[in-house]
């Protein structure tokens, strides 16, 4: 198995096989994001993924899932997709799932039909990182998307029977607009009603670009109190129109949160507002 820099996944790939189909992020741009920053994209050869696959089949036992790695590897094109997943296929009959990171510009440009093919071959869930639900926020962090976009973007996932698993970030207005993020974020969770919701909460790494706006007062960090109040916004304006499970237990987050809306919002709701300790700073991660 060959790997090229650092290698991130989603905390629900934890114990994937990870084989990287771009190097890097095509997008690149996010002000936040510090991930890809040292690397220059490029979609790998379609030689060196299928030889990574017979290298893990070979060095492996059982696969219970695979994760195409780095950034956005729905950018592939469909042929080439196609063949890797196949391969997957052949060669771990065993593997239950294969899961991608996919931008909602690839997703819009492959539409609802191709999606769907991608299912039919394997596709079993695609990663979007939406972060906001407010234009004003996606554009000041230069997602690259607007909020419509992402909307869209997650019902054609759903819409062709891929589940999607949706990112957003609390904090990622900072201090000011904070109130926007929430109502914005929680509508867009409503309109959009993905499988799955992740709310992480902003840590900013020193290779970020938001990193120096903040080190230069221009962009003032929301509270832990902040936090915890801006997700009980945005969870009473989620209003989802089928099941989503709601997870906000990441390590960045300062209070673990775990429910299906529409059943548990009360539950999270009562949890947050009754919450008298918070994760310390030290202990957060990203
Ligand atoms: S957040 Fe996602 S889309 Fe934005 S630069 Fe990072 S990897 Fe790329």
């Amino acid at each position: 198995m060959k790997y090229e820099g650092n290698i991130y996944r989603p905390p629900s790939e934890a114990y994937s096989l990870i084989v990287q189909v771009t190097i890097g992020c095509a997008h690149n741009d996010c002000t936040f994001c510090s991930m890809f920053k040292d690397k220059r994209f490029r979609v790998r050869k379609l030689a060196e993924v299928m030889e990574d696959l017979e290298a893990a089949r070979r060095e492996y036992g059982r696969v219970g899932r695979v994760f195409l790695a780095d950034g956005d590897a729905l950018v592939l094109r469909d042929e080439d997709l196609m063949a890797i997943l196949a391969k997957i296929r052949a060669l771990f009959p065993e593997c239950e799932r294969i899961g991608v990171y996919g931008s909602p510009q690839d997703v819009l440009r492959k539409g609802v039909d191709r999606m769907a093919a991608l299912r039919e071959a394997g596709l079993g869930i695609v990663y979007i990182g939406a972060e906001s639900g407010s234009d004003r926020v996606l554009k000041a962090v230069k997602k690259g998307a607007s909020a419509a976009e992402i909307t869209e973007a997650i019902r054609v996932i759903e819409d062709s029977g891929i589940p999607a698993s949706v990112t957003f970030i609390s904090g990622l207005a900072g201090a000011d607009g904070w109130e926007d993020h929430a109502i914005s974020t929680g509508r867009l969770i409503g309109e959009a009603s993905p499988s799955y919701v992740g709310l992480l909460t902003l840590m900013v790494d020193p290779a970020a670009p938001l990193y120096g706006e903040i080190e230069a007062g221009r962009f003032r960090l929301l509270s832990p109190q902040g936090v915890v109040d801006e997700t009980i916004l945005l969870l009473e304006h989620a209003n989802v129109q089928r099941p989503c499970v709601f997870r906000s237990n990441h390590a960045s987050n300062y209070l673990s949160l775990k429910g299906t809306l529409p059943g548990d919002k009360e539950r999270m709701l009562n949890e947050l507002k009754g919450a008298n300790c918070l994760k310390d700073e030290r202990l957060r991660m990203l």
